[in-house]
């Protein structure tokens, strides 16, 4: 684990000339449409959520619509994302949490966000940040946590608090952005088993860079 924290500024800098189109990767047109396929993304691509969601938000137009959706019908109708079964409580039971308590539509703010069944903070974060409302923090993913480690800027595996320290480290106004660039900077350059530390732009930045 890295000791020294590579400098933020100067990161933030190059991961934003490195991934200038950075932006969320699931198709959605409303925080509740984003909101299922957030849900769905967990332990699958981005790419095979949105095979599936255009048919999906199709038949299930509104939250009252997963809300009295038939469980099997909807597992059946998500099946391909993976753990169908939980995936699809979750969404129903967020559903009729949104019908029973908030007219219908996701709300707006952390608090009630992670009340609902199956929403966790990393999810509220996606739907906050990418609705054009006030997330409460960076979105931490698998990816996030790991390059944030490497790059000495949290010591935590545990995602809400490497949120924390993230949070704390990066201005408020570039949360939303820099969650986009180290997803795809974790995917594509610094991997969890072969990080191509020769081919990253945070090389000479990084206290975990291996030599080439
Ligand atoms: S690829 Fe290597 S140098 Fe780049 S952030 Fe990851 S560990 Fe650091």
């Amino acid at each position: 684990m890295a000791t020294r924290k590579a400098p933020v500024a100067e990161v933030l800098s190059r991961l934003r000339k490195a991934y200038p189109r950075a932006d969320c990767t699931l198709d959605f047109t409303s925080p509740l449409e984003l909101m299922v396929a957030t849900i769905l993304s967990a332990q699958c691509t981005d790419e095979r959520v949105n095979q599936v969601t255009p048919d999906l938000f199709a038949r299930y137009r509104a939250a009252a619509d997963y809300a009295r959706a038939d469980l099997r019908r909807l597992q059946r109708d998500i099946r391909s994302t993976g753990f169908f079964r939980n995936k699809a409580r979750s969404i129903r039971g967020a559903c009729r949490t949104i019908v029973e308590e908030h007219g219908g539509e996701v709300p707006a703010d952390m608090d009630a966000l992670v009340a609902l069944p199956g929403i966790g903070r990393k999810t509220a974060n996606v739907i906050l940040g990418n609705t054009g409302r006030a997330p409460g923090g960076v979105v931490v993913d698998t990816h996030v946590g790991r390059v944030a480690r490497r790059l000495g800027w949290t010591r935590h595996t545990d995602a809400v608090k490497a949120e924390k320290d993230l949070s704390r480290l990066i201005p408020e106004n570039a949360w939303v952005r820099v969650g986009h660039e180290l997803i795809l900077h974790g995917r594509r350059v610094c991997a969890a088993r072969k990080p191509a530390c020769s081919a990253c732009p945070l090389s000479d930045l990084c206290p975990s860079a291996v030599p080439a």
